[in-house]
Formats: structure tokens, C-alpha cells, sequence
């Protein structure tokens, strides 16, 4: 199936009589009249449901859904994109592993690798993206455990070289993880340019009306475990699980490994009428995805154009530093998120969002809503100048999210708001 037939019916069968909407299965548990069918469920011999913090059937239907737009073997759903992250950073980094990871990622997951990971002793060693592959390498060690990045980052907009992280990935044996949010699997499938984890804030593009908080991990199903020594755990029997050896599942050992220990153990599955929400959401994310990209490129234009505009970066305009790489790796458009900076700084800023009229000011992006924010005073207010500089987010950037509304009642907006500061 392609892309937009998978986003309408995924890999939802209903048999005769049964639904052809996927139900809302609300409950936590289910019955069985053999014990031993129930047994073989714990002993991962049978697939199944029998308590909704490891698995649900609404859920499931998600799962496949975006497993099958990932082209990937299976997914998670979590209960927000952090703990989607978490889970998965969990899954392999111990105290005294650490992650090299570009410093272009969105606010929250810098928080998190920075400071919290670290009083838990997992290290991240932040790097500019446009380094060389000499200068990323130089910061590999044998407690890598993953390398991280955002296909698209939030919210400085920059374009990621899949190529060459993957390579470095590939020729030290360790896990490559991309953030795939701002762009959604209908633009851009990581897998393809060799990623082996792909993570979403659900949140976003995917449920796309700001309902319903989630977070999907997709397995790859394409790193080979078995006898890699960075991962002693994927080789090791698990005695908290019968023994099992997670290396031998082969393209199912991340994902089963994370049900079986980490969604397990933290419980921080998506509650089954958020995974409805979602799974409704995605049946026209084709759709709105295609609008997004036809607006944001018009505005992005109007922007490029506009005097009170210092500068503005959208890899859809021609003089845009990723304009060659996104058309490499996100031909059919890349997000309808955009930055630009006002001129006269962060008063100027603010003034400009408070003239807003029909474009909101929401911490959230990526929905149908056209939305602004100004990070440096919010999502990004946790962080020092210094780190704000290293983020490469200046004090009067605006971090612009353009939806589905008609491109000309967005741009009048935003010119009444822009001549007014
Ligand atoms: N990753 C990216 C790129 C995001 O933009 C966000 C949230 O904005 C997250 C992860 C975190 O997701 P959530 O808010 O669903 O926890």
C-alpha cells in the first residue's frame, strides 16, 4: 500500500460484522479460560493482549499503522514524545554510557540529555551538526551508545545530513536515532537513509488537531545486535524474562526489549483513547501535510520579502542553507514549521505576536492551527544565553508553524502584525 492508502486504513482488517472503525478497547485487562494461553502470553510465546500497560488492541492498531508509513517492523506507543525518547534512550544507555547528539534538538530533549540523563550518569556530548565526520568521530568512544538528531529541528529549522551520521553510525556499530516530528513519515522516512530508531512526538503532525499528548518509537528492524559488544544486554539472557535473548528476535530485539522491560517497568504506554485520536488524526495526514507544505512555501516567501523580516530560514526558499539537502532526502516538501528573526530584537518580537489577530501564540506546533512562539522566552527559557547562542537561537526568533487555514487569510495577518511593531 502507499502512503495515503496506509495513513486512511494502515493495517486495520475488520472481518465480517466486526467494526469498520478500530474500536476504543477501554479496558486495562483481559480473560482467558486456559492458564496456559495466559502463560504463553508472559513467556512472549504467543502474541496478545493481557494488561493494557504492555499492550493494547487500539493501541496496536496504531502501532502497525505507523510501523507499516515508517516501513519498519514494529512501534511503541507511549504516553508523550518524551517518554517515547526516554523509553528509548533507556533501552541501551546505563550509567556511564553516553550519546553524541547534534545540538539543533528541540528544548525538551536537550533538557533531558543534558541534565537529567546526567544525575542518572548517562552522558551527552552535544555537537554541532555541520561539523565534520572527523570532529563528530572524535567524540565516539566505547560507551556510545546512540547517536541522536532530528530529521528536521525544532525550532532552528536545520536540515539534517542523514548520510553522514549514518556512516559514522554504521562504522562504529552503534544505534542512530532520528527525531522524525517536524516532518512526519509521509515526507520523510529515516529508515531509508539508515536510521535504526525513528521517534515522533505524536502530539504533532500525526494526530495534527492538538487532542490527544503521544509519542511513537519505531523499530527499524534493521541493527544487527548479535555479538555487537556496545550492547552486552541485547546478548545476555534476560533472567527477568524467562532468559530470553533479545539479540536472536533479530528485527523485532529493540522493540521487544522495550515492551518487555521498559514499557513494563516505567508503564508509560498511550492511553488507549489518545491511540484512537491518533490513528484518527493520521487518516488525512496526507492531506493536511500536503496543504502545510503548499502554505508554508507561500509564506515562507511572503516573509522572505517582508522589511520588518531580519531573516527567515525555510529550506523551501532557494537561498536557504538546507534548500539541497532537504530536496535530497524531502523532495515532496519538508515542514510547515519556519523560523525568522524580527527586526529591533526581542521587544520587537513580542509586539509583533501580540498584533496577531487570527495566528495564535501556543507552545505547541505542527496541527492544523497556524501558530507562533518565541522560544528564547519560553520553550527555550530554561537554557543560558550561552546555551541559547549554542542552540543557535536568537532572542528575536520566532518559531512559526503554519497549518491548514487559506494561505491569504495567514499572510494578511501577518503583514497587519509585522507593520505594526
Ligand atoms: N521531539 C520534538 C521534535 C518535539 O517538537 C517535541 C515537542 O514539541 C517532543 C519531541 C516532545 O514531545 P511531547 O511534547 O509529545 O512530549
Amino acid at each position: 500500500m502507499k502512503n495515503d492508502t496506509l495513513c486512511v486504513r494502515g493495517k486495520y482488517k475488520p472481518k465480517s460484522g466486526e467494526p469498520n472503525v478500530a474500536p476504543i478497547v477501554q479496558s486495562t485487562t483481559y480473560v482467558y479460560e486456559k492458564a496456559q494461553d495466559m502463560a504463553d502470553l508472559f513467556d512472549l510465546k504467543a502474541e496478545g493482549f493481557f494488561y493494557t500497560r504492555l499492550a493494547n488492541p487500539t493501541n496496536a492498531v496504531l502501532e502497525q499503522k505507523i510501523a507499516a508509513l515508517e516501513d519498519s517492523t514494529a512501534a511503541i506507543a507511549c504516553s508523550s514524545g518524551m517518554s517515547a525518547t526516554l523509553m528509548a534512550v533507556l533501552n541501551v544507555c546505563f550509567a556511564g554510557d553516553n550519546i553524541v547528539c547534534s545540538n539543533q534538538v528541540y528544548g525538551g530533549t536537550f533538557n533531558l540529555f543534558k541534565t537529567t540523563l546526567k544525575k542518572y550518569g548517562i552522558e551527552t556530548r552535544f555537537v554541532d551538526p555541520n561539523e565534520s565526520i572527523e570532529n563528530i568521530e572524535k567524540l565516539i568512544d566505547d560507551k556510545t551508545k546512540i547517536i541522536f538528531a532530528e530529521s528536521v529541528a525544532n525550532p532552528t529549522i536545520v536540515v539534517l545530513d542523514f548520510e553522514k551520521f549514518s556512516s559514522i553510525a554504521k562504522k562504529y556499530g552503534i544505534l542512530f536515532f532520528v527525531d522524525n516530528t517536524l516532518c512526519s513519515p509521509v515526507l520523510c522516512k529515516p529508515k531509508h537513509f539508515g536510521a535504526n530508531v525513528v521517534l515522533h512526538s505524536s502530539s504533532k503532525y500525526l494526530d495534527g488537531h492538538a487532542v490527544a499528548l503521544g509519542g511513537i518509537i519505531v523499530d527499524c528492524g534493521n541493527f544487527e545486535f548479535k555479538g555487537n559488544k556496545r550492547y552486552p544486554e541485547f546478548n545476555e539472557k534476560d533472567e527477568s524474562y524467562h532468559g530470553i535473548i533479545y539479540a536472536d528476535l533479530k528485527e523485532k530485539a529493540f522493540s521487544t526489549k522495550i515492551i518487555a522491560q521498559m514499557i513494563r517497568d516505567f508503564g508509560a504506554i498511550m492511553a488507549p483513547m489518545n491511540a484512537f485520536l491518533t490513528d484518527l488524526g493520521i487518516q488525512t495526514l496526507h492531506l493536511r501535510m500536503e496543504r502545510t507544505i503548499k502554505n508554508a512555501e507561500k509564506v515562507a516567501k511572503f516573509l522572505e520579502g517582508n522589511k520588518n523580516v531580519e531573516w527567515i530560514h525555510h529550506p523551501s526558499l532557494k537561498n536557504d542553507k538546507y534548500h539541497n539537502i532537504a530536496k535530497k532526502y524531502m523532495p515532496n516538501g519538508v515542514t510547515g514549521m519556519m523560523s525568522f528573526g524580527v527586526k529591533g530584537g526581542r521587544e520587537k518580537a513580542a509586539k509583533f505576536m501580540e498584533n496577531l489577530k487570527l495566528i495564535t501564540q501556543a507552545t505547541h506546533v505542527a496541527d492544523a492551527k497556524t501558530c507562533v512562539l518565541c522560544p528564547a522566552s519560553t520553550t527555550h527559557r530554561q537554557l543560558s544565553k550561552e546555551e541559547l547562542i549554542e542552540a543557535g537561537i536568537p532572542d528575536n526568533l520566532i518559531r512559526l508553524s503554519v497549518g491548514i487555514e487559506d494561505v491569504d487569510d495567514i499572510i494578511l495577518d501577518l503583514k497587519q502584525a509585522l507593520e505594526a511593531i
